[in-house]
């Protein structure tokens, strides 16, 4: 079975616990921090098992790379903790399950893998930009790796090696592919963090969707129009896992020339979009969540919001463009800087 590296003599003579302190869900000092992190380590009960708000932050924050959130995760399962009412968790398990409806198919590289969230693709893979791409999507192939938000990291363990099999099997040997282009950022943070965490082989290279965009724009260099643009941009919970990726989105925005707003929640700051909290059935906080992140870009004098995960947008973006904001995603900004017009939801 697939067990979780970390090392807890790393955290028993670890000086900060930024893990807990850091937290802008849960408020704990730096005594408090200790203590509730030794009853984590010790398998005990915790008040960060039921008050925490799944937004992955503290694996970016722990120096050491210790996985404290894969350990709360882990210690909410085996305790029967549910963060989510369990009637919408069984609804969320059963909805995404692998259907078995696997087959090879002729692809021809770049392979971009739309996760499960094919229903993306007539607005998101459009244009000259992916011109030529191949896409892949389904159940099948699903990363599952919003099973954290839910405490069900049993379900991950459970499928997650089956669907990487499946994309080897099915899709890279087949077609000799190089590398498969991961649309969503949640496909590569479970590729690059939560599969060597518990030890899960990924036997092809992930590209996470921005490092496509990049080289695709700079072969287009010649052709791109600088975009006079305040944006915000909103880091989605998958990022905190993978924040070496974050420097692209800088990469991107000063190759179409837009300006990344200076803002309050942005990069180790970033606040949730709102919608797992929702989930969780915390309305108020997740208001309170959504008000203080929209008020931020306002006061930043943002013009557009950037999102990165198509989740956040349809959480947020209605709510960004009654603010004034064009609700955008990156793929949509690139777009813009080459001149194209951009299709309206799913048209
Ligand atoms: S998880 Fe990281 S930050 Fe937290 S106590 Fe352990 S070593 Fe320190
Ligand atoms: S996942 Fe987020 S809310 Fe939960 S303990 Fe870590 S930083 Fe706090």
């Amino acid at each position: 079975m697939y067990q979780l590296k970390f090392d807890e003599n790393v955290c028993a003579s670890c000086a900060t616990h930024d893990c807990l302190t850091r937290c802008q869900y849960i408020k704990l000092d730096i005594e408090q921090a200790k203590e509730e992190r030794r009853k984590i380590l010790l398998g005990e009960d915790s008040r960060v098992l039921s008050e925490c708000a799944t937004c992955y932050a503290c694996e970016e924050y722990c120096p050491y790379g210790n996985h404290p959130f894969y350990q709360i995760v882990e210690l909410q399962e085996a305790r029967g903790i549910h963060p989510a009412p369990k009637p919408i968790e069984k609804q969320q398990v059963r909805m995404l399950a692998p259907e078995g409806k696997m087959d090879y198919r002729e692809l021809s590289a770049p392979v971009i893998d739309m996760c499960a969230f094919g229903m993306f693709e007539k607005f998101s893979i459009q244009g000259k930009l992916f011109d030529g791409v191949s896409t892949i999507s389904g159940n099948d192939i699903f990363c599952n790796l919003m099973y954290l938000h839910f405490a069900k990291n049993s379900v991950i363990k459970e499928r997650l090696p089956k669907a990487v099999d499946n994309i080897r099997k099915y899709y890279v040997e087949k077609n000799k592919l190089a590398e498969v282009v991961c649309f969503h950022d949640e496909c590569y943070a479970t590729f690059k963090s939560w599969a060597p965490a518990f030890g899960v082989e990924v036997p092809f290279k992930p590209v996470h969707f921005f490092e496509f965009l990049l080289r695709e724009m700079r072969e287009r260099k010649g052709e791109i129009r600088q975009l006079p643009m305040r944006v915000a941009y909103q880091r989605p919970c998958s990022n905190r896992l993978i924040p070496e990726t974050q420097p692209l989105v800088d990469e991107l925005f000063e190759l179409v020339g837009a300006e990344r707003v200076q803002r309050k929640y942005d990069r180790e700051n970033a606040l949730c979009c709102g919608a797992v909290i929702m989930t969780h059935g915390r309305d108020d906080l997740a208001e309170d969540i959504r008000k203080r992140n929209i008020d931020d870009m306002k006061e930043a004098g943002a013009t557009a919001c950037v999102f990165n995960c198509p989740y956040c947008l349809v959480a947020l973006g209605e709510a960004v463009a009654q603010e004034g904001m064009m609700p955008l995603l990156m793929s949509d900004l690139c777009r813009l800087a080459l001149g194209e017009q951009l299709k309206g939801w799913g048209e």
